[in-house]
């Protein structure tokens, strides 16, 4: 679907009505802000295909896992981001009929994701019979009141004469489309409607999060507001007001509708219809336009930071937005309970829940682009998570404050149940302890490695030393019957980039605990008495490891070998694939894919991605040369870790191909699937991707470095950064490249290689 949307370097725009695309841009013109989140379902009734979607974070429910063979360890439900009760509802009636834009024509139908100011609008005609009325509807979701949604629906009659009715309603019979068995995961608490306002108030069954949903409206009949008695419905689950009126010639009607919505993560379901109340009284004080404003002011802020201006490349431009834009709505950073799902808030895949995504996609950007709290709120979700990663590696035999962090969670505990994964995949314990140094590297924040970083460093090391065993056949440590992050491969013994994490984070560990039993021995000794850390004995057996670990390695085409026996599989190339065979995942039985070469994403790649100063530029092209061509790129965090590697090569045209690809995943749906809502964990990646791929920045001997290599058709890329309480302004083009320290003390940097020195806030540097 390559250019179904418009070029605009600030909007997703979509220009004329086609039912069949109406799932992708519900996903694409989705909105949240952090604490709730919302599909681009239409507020008026659709009876065609749509897959309705409101989400509130931290919400969840534990769906009864489902399975053909039951194996021990395995979790027992599913913790799923359930789709709550339907707030944005408005169903609208002319001349007694419904308005639904399945059954009527719509003309001149336009929708717009405006991504500076963060609302979603959709502009339309319709007629009924020979008259022409004109519809306008706005919605956003504050984000500066996160409990807030309104929104503004104009009806203009251009030349129509008739009856029209507006019914606001909040609906509780919702479902999800994965729900396992399904059930419905709310009970109804309670409704009550008035003339003017209703509530809904329902309960996740089992979890007991309890949601309470608060309406208003306003209605104003050519600029003035007018009071007209309602209908008043009030069912146990569903609750409306529907209000009459008669629309000449010429006339315009405004309805806005305003609603509160809270949840029990935030409040005691006891105050809640009574906060949400004035919360709501509140915000229609305020008023539609001024709340727009406030929530458009922080939109601004957003982008001040964050935002990354490329010059000559419009697609590339509204991708790269998007992609922060999406990035800014799901994760505010306020709250170390939440974290961010693959799908984020726009659709119901993957559950909303954690994965290493956020580790190994999503710090990185948030690092450089908020304040330092919420990367480290991201790092203490995990802290808190701790003790139920120490269970769970109980459940799989393993002791001595040993953990292992699930592949997918919401509240510590495993939810995924796949064999292959749920008990193999455990890299992701290694991307969890890479983000605690790289939080620390990057901000210099090393009083969080006394507090919480070293307690969850120190259970990672146990369970790496007990998960690998010594080999008398070799003469050396290995790690069996693990998948790598290519899950193309499955109960693989060696696997390169596993092994690498595990015996990174054993020495990194033990360097930083004998660091801090000489920094600070008051703290070392509280780490002692909670983990019952046995420094001398433990550090002895990790370096052990570190030394004797084997990594396979293929001699003569000299490169790191994804698994032993790699090279016993035929050796086939990604391109001789037929095309209707891709993606092979919807094509070829499991069995063939595990037998086959083919990698679905980076895997030892990700490895020299993530140790990129380790290894050589020689070493990296060689590896790259061997793994890029057997890739089918067939999950999303892929594209991005091979832009980065290639533009780091010069290989610009991949660079670029793989940048698209990441950036427009979605707007250009390049993996067919987004319907089913958006991929808002490889986002982290695609901000990498144009930051320390073409921006060419990493860090070095702990200060940033920029080695800029932008795309032949960029005339220039410019960007802010913010380090360790500055703000670096950045900008590239084809021969020079400009860094601007706009706030902060002066700082060290490498430019192309050479140290420079950035005196305090206003000094420029220039150079090539
Ligand atoms: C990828 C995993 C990822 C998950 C969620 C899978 O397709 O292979 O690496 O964690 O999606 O994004």
């Amino acid at each position: 679907m390559i250019g179904y949307y418009n070029s605009d370097p600030w909007s997703i725009i979509e220009e004329g009505f086609d039912p069949a695309m109406q799932e992708a841009s519900e996903s694409i013109f989705s909105l949240g802000n952090g604490r709730m989140g919302q599909r681009a379902n239409f507020e008026e009734h659709y009876s065609g295909d749509t897959l309705q979607g409101t989400y509130l974070a931290g919400v969840y429910y534990p769906d009864k896992t489902r399975v053909g063979w039951w194996k021990n360890g395995y979790p027992e439900y599913f913790a799923k981001v359930l789709n709550a009760p339907n707030w944005i509802g408005i169903d609208i009636e002319i001349n007694g009929e419904q308005l639904d834009l399945h059954k009527m024509n719509p003309v001149e139908f336009r929708r717009e994701l405006n991504m500076r100011q963060g609302y979603l609008e959709r502009t339309f005609a319709i007629y009924v019979g020979e008259a022409r009325l004109e519809i306008a509807a706005r919605r956003f979701l504050s984000m500066k009141r996160d409990e807030i949604g309104a929104i503004r629906y104009a009806i203009r009659s251009v030349d129509f004469e008739g009856e029209l009715s507006f019914a606001p309603y909040i609906d509780g019979n919702v479902v999800n489309q994965d729900s396992n068995y399904d059930e419905h995961f709310w009970e109804m608490e309670s409704t009550k409607a008035v003339a003017g306002s209703a509530y809904l108030m329902a309960r996740t069954k089992l979890t007991g999060f309890v949601t309470c949903m608060t309406m208003s409206y306003i209605l104003e009949l050519n600029g003035e507001v007018v009071q007209l008695e309602p209908e008043v419905l009030e069912r146990e689950d569903f609750v409306s007001n529907k209000v009459h009126l008669k629309l000449g010639q010429g006339e315009e009607v405004i309805f806005y509708k305003f609603v509160s919505v809270l949840s029990s993560m935030n409040h005691k379901p006891e105050d809640m219809v009574s906060t949400g109340i004035n919360l709501l009284i509140e915000a229609m004080s305020i008023g539609f336009d001024k709340l727009y404003e406030e929530h458009a002011a922080i939109w601004e802020e957003n982008w001040a930071h964050s935002d990354i201006i490329i010059e000559g490349d419009i697609s590339a431009q509204q991708g790269i937005r998007f992609n922060i834009f999406q990035l800014n709505q799901t994760y505010t950073g306020k709250d170390e309970r939440l974290n961010i799902g693959p799908k984020g808030f726009t659709g119901e895949k993957y559950g909303g829940s954690t994965y290493w995504d956020t580790e190994a996609y999503m710090i990185p950007f948030y690092l450089s682009t908020a304040r330092e709290e919420v990367a480290r709120n991201l790092l203490i979700y995990r802290y808190k998570h701790l003790e139920k990663a120490i269970e769970n590696a109980e459940k799989l035999g393993f002791s001595d404050g040993a953990a292992l962090y699930p592949m997918v969670t919401m509240n510590g505990e495993e939810c995924h149940n796949e064999w292959e994964i749920t008990f193999e995949e455990i890299h992701r314990n290694g991307a969890i302890a890479f983000a605690i140094y790289n939080y620390v590297r990057y901000t210099g924040d090393r009083k969080y490695l006394a507090s919480n970083g070293l307690e969850v460093l120190v259970a990672i090391s146990r369970f790496w030393r007990q998960r690998v065993n010594w080999s008398d056949l070799k003469g050396k440590y290995v790690m069996l019957g693990v998948t790598g992050p290519n899950e193309y491969e499955n109960n693989v013994n060696n696997n390169w980039y596993t092994n690498k994490m595990a015996s990174w984070t054993l020495s990194y560990t033990a360097e930083e605990l004998k660091l801090l039993g000489k920094e600070n021995p008051e703290a070392f000794k509280l780490l002692e008495e909670k983990t019952g850390l046995k420094l001398e004995e433990e550090s002895k057996a990790w370096t052990d490891i570190v030394e004797k670990l084997h990594f396979p390695y293929e001699e003569k085409l000299q490169v790191f070998l994804q698994q032993d026996g790699f090279m016993d599989k035929e050796q086939v190339m990604a391109a001789d694939l037929d095309p209707a065979e891709r993606p092979i995942n919807q094509h070829w039985s499991w069995d063939r894919i595990l037998r086959s070469c083919f990698i679905k994403q980076a895997d030892v790649l990700q490895g020299l991605f993530v140790f990129e100063d380790e290894f050589d530029l020689s070493t990296i092209k060689r590896n790259f040369d061997f793994y890029e061509p057997r890739t089918v790129h067939e999950s999303s965090l892929s594209p991005c870790v091979h832009s980065i590697l290639a533009a780091r090569l010069d290989r610009s045209d991949k660079a670029y191909e793989m940048y698209l690809r990441t950036s427009r995943l979605d707007l250009d749906d390049y993996n067919n699937e987004v319907d089913e809502g958006l991929h808002i964990t490889s986002m982290g990646g695609t901000w990498m991707s144009v930051i320390y791929g073409f921006g060419g920045m990493m860090i070095k001997d702990g200060l940033l470095s920029f080695e800029p290599n932008l795309p032949a058709g960029w005339q220039a890329l410019s960007f802010k950064i913010l380090y360790r309480k500055r703000t670096l302004k950045v900008h590239i083009e084809n021969k020079s490249v400009t860094i601007e320290n706009l706030e902060g003390e002066g700082v060290d940097v490498f430019l192309g290689g050479s140290r420079v020195h950035l005196d305090e806030a206003g000094s420029v540097i220039a150079e090539r």
